[in-house]
């Protein structure tokens, strides 16, 4: 679906859920995308990315950027622990701070670097073993934790189960943000960010609806 219409919709969506469509960044999720796709988007003017790969995002951006200028570049993928300061130093923004030991070493780098990219702390909100995310319960006091080492919070991230009716999730999240004075909200993907954005989000990351299915590489 051309961006036009997905910007179309991301409006519809903000203007029925009586919210300023200002609030809403709209991720357009590149990953494993042909790169004649992401330059499509690049050429109708998008300026804002989200990749899941550190290696895949660092192979990527900085030709792109030379060549088009500067986009905001969010990392919306589990970060390994020693691709931190790459991440780092590529991102504007981080979704998956998700545990303490990465939220440590994060403060680390940001002190040696001297700057740091805003965080999203994503929320295991179904509870699944196999994704990674805090739990809701353990939220709260890991938000703590990360404040107290000062790392720049933005907000809440998450991907609700692929099987469950992803409303329930959104609130949820946008419940443990309120609670604890984060604005963010980095949730809604292709098949759900109109839901999204009438529960609240700030974020929503699209892929396929802008770039069609992904093709393995
Ligand atoms: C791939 C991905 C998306 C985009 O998914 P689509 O369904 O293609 O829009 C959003 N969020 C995360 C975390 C992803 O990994």
């Amino acid at each position: 679906m051309p961006l036009p219409d997905i910007t179309r919709r991301i409006a519809a969506a903000a203007e029925k859920a009586g919210r300023p469509v200002e609030e809403i960044t709209l991720i357009a999720v590149s990953k494993v995308q042909p790169l004649e796709r992401v330059r499509a988007v690049l050429d109708a003017g998008h300026r804002c990315f989200g990749e899941n790969k550190v290696q895949e995002a660092s192979g990527k951006w900085p030709d792109l950027q030379a060549e088009y200028g500067p986009v905001d570049l969010h990392l919306i993928g589990p970060l390994q622990s020693n691709k931190t300061r790459a991440a780092m130093q590529l991102a504007d923004a981080i979704h998956t701070l998700d545990r303490p030991k990465l939220a440590r070493t994060m403060a680390r780098i940001a002190q040696e670097e001297g700057r740091c990219p805003d965080l999203f702390v994503q929320v295991n909100t179904g509870a699944e073993p196999q994704k990674s995310g805090v739990l809701p319960d353990e939220t709260d006091s890991f938000i703590k934790e990360a404040r107290e080492m000062d790392l720049p919070l933005r907000g809440l991230m998450c991907i609700p189960p692929a099987d469950e009716d992803p409303g329930p999730h959104f609130t949820h999240l946008a419940r443990i943000a309120e609670r604890n004075g984060l604005t963010g909200l980095s949730m809604g993907m292709s098949g759900d960010f109109e839901t999204a954005i009438a529960l609240g989000a700030t974020h929503v990351r699209v892929g396929s609806a802008i770039f069609g299915e992904r093709v393995p590489s």
